[in-house]
């Protein structure tokens, strides 16, 4: 007798969306479209794979990503390639390569996997799905306060708006975060007993991440830290300033958190975070902000460049919490077939019906099975109707119709009766 293999699991943080979950997915990816569309921005699709430069160019060496987070590998040439960590940097990388960013502005939009190697757990996964955005050529803030407002309205649509708030600063020029800098350095080396490891570490490196450090020791000494917004320049006031009046009168409301840094290199001027209480230590739902000095950085021209990226598992496991996505049944018709000349008539008759409904959603019984049991997964799939053929019906070209959800009586049709009854059915 032949071994039982052990079965394969999948990668840890690396999951699977069975069907049951997939109708919810494509329930936020429709109403995101659509969001999407209605401010008219354009969808482009990336790599997963890109060349481990680009993400150790943009994102920055001494990020946690490019640090500790990234599926890096050599392929069979030698060369080191990484699956993507974000979508940033590639989305950029395109617009460079085939020379979208000459003389015009794009309102951009890219959906998929992303990978990093984090502890796993929830809301934190190493497979995990963003919906991004990506503008260029447009230098703001009206530009800012779109994508704001777009990510608004999207949580207006998924009915979560009053479970999420808006966070928003600004990071200034890199001019200004250099010399904001020294002033922070100064501060943490008056206060080097508090500074926990990672912080030490950082201080050398990336000190303004210091400031968003979830560590409750450190946070009576990081509230009296020295603060970026006191330190931008006119023209970055100014900026912040007419975003926040635009957001004022769009009626979108947000908190100023002024230790709002972001994890990446590349961002200056706007930062924003959509957080939320009811998903733990995992509440940001969506972050982004301003990065034009990144398009220079991958050896494009100077210009502009705003985004924001959403994490799709983070915001379905908010959706649950609050059950309320309306999730439509995948089958409306389920067709029952019991006899040999049954199952061929009612595989010709499903066929000459989805030419003629083309929206119904009409399942067969494949697979055999008395009435009784067929009766059964009728029931299972959710249907309205089932259409029952046996062979005495296919004989005199009939079916017969059950309604499954209420008490009826089941009715005989012909084939062209039964297409008029489900089309008005269905155009109801
Ligand atoms: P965090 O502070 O939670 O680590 P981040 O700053 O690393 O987030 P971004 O790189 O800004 O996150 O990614 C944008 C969004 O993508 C996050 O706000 C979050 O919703 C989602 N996201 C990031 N990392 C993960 C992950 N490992 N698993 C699931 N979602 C993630
Ligand atoms: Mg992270």
């Amino acid at each position: 007798m032949a071994k039982q293999q052990q079965a394969i699991q999948a990668i840890r943080g690396m999951h699977d969306i069975l069907p049951e979950q997939s109708l919810y997915w494509q329930w936020l990816e429709g109403q995101s479209r659509q969001v999407l569309g209605a401010y008219g921005y354009q969808e482009i699709r990336l790599p997963i794979v890109e060349k481990t430069e680009l993400f150790k160019r943009s994102i920055g060496e001494v990020t946690d990503i490019v640090e500790k987070e990234m599926y890096t590998f050599d392929d069979r040439n030698g060369d080191s390639l990484t699956l993507r960590p974000e979508g940033t940097a590639g989305c950029l990388r395109a617009c460079l390569e085939h020379g979208l960013l000459h003389n015009q502005s794009h309102r951009l939009w890219y959906y998929g996997p992303m990978f990093r190697h984090e502890r796993p757990q929830k809301g934190r996964y190493r497979q995990f799905y963003q919906l991004g955005v990506e503008t260029y050529g447009m230098p703001g803030p009206d530009i800012d306060a779109e994508i704001i407002a777009l990510t608004d309205r999207l949580w207006k649509q998924l009915g979560i708006r009053d479970k999420v708030e808006l966070q928003i600063n600004s990071l200034g020029t890199s001019e200004e975060r250099l010399a904001y800098r020294g002033k922070l350095v100064e501060y943490f080396q008056q206060h080097l007993a508090v500074l926990d490891e990672d912080s030490l570490r950082r201080l050398e490196t990336n000190p303004l991440r210091i400031l968003d450090s979830k560590n409750p020791d450190m946070q009576t000494m990081l509230q009296q830290a020295p603060v970026l917004l006191e330190h931008l320049g006119e023209e970055s006031l100014a900026h912040f300033n007419s975003l926040k009046a635009t957001l004022d009168d769009l009626g979108i409301a947000y908190q100023l958190n002024t230790r709002l840094v972001r994890g990446l290199d590349y961002y200056g001027k706007t930062v924003f975070e959509w957080v939320t209480e009811h998903l733990g230590s995992q509440g940001t739902i969506c972050a982004g902000g301003r990065y034009d000095g990144l398009i220079e950085q991958l050896g494009g021209k100077a210009n502009h460049a705003i985004g924001f990226a959403m994490g799709m598992e983070r915001i379905l496991a908010l959706l649950e919490l609050l059950d309320n996505v309306p999730v439509a049944a995948t089958t409306d018709v389920y067709m029952i077939r019991v006899g040999t000349s049954a199952e061929a008539a009612g595989m010709r008759l499903a066929e000459r019906i989805r030419d003629a409904i083309p929206g119904l959603k009409l399942q067969v019984n494949c697979g055999g099975g008395s009435f009784k049991s067929q009766f059964k997964k009728a029931d299972k799939s959710g249907a309205e109707y089932a259409i029952i053929i046996g062979d005495d019906e296919a004989q005199r070209g009939e079916v017969a119709l059950k309604p499954l959800r209420i008490d009826a009586e089941q009715s005989t049709h012909n084939h062209d009766q039964l297409l008029q009854t489900l089309q008005d059915w269905h155009s109801q």
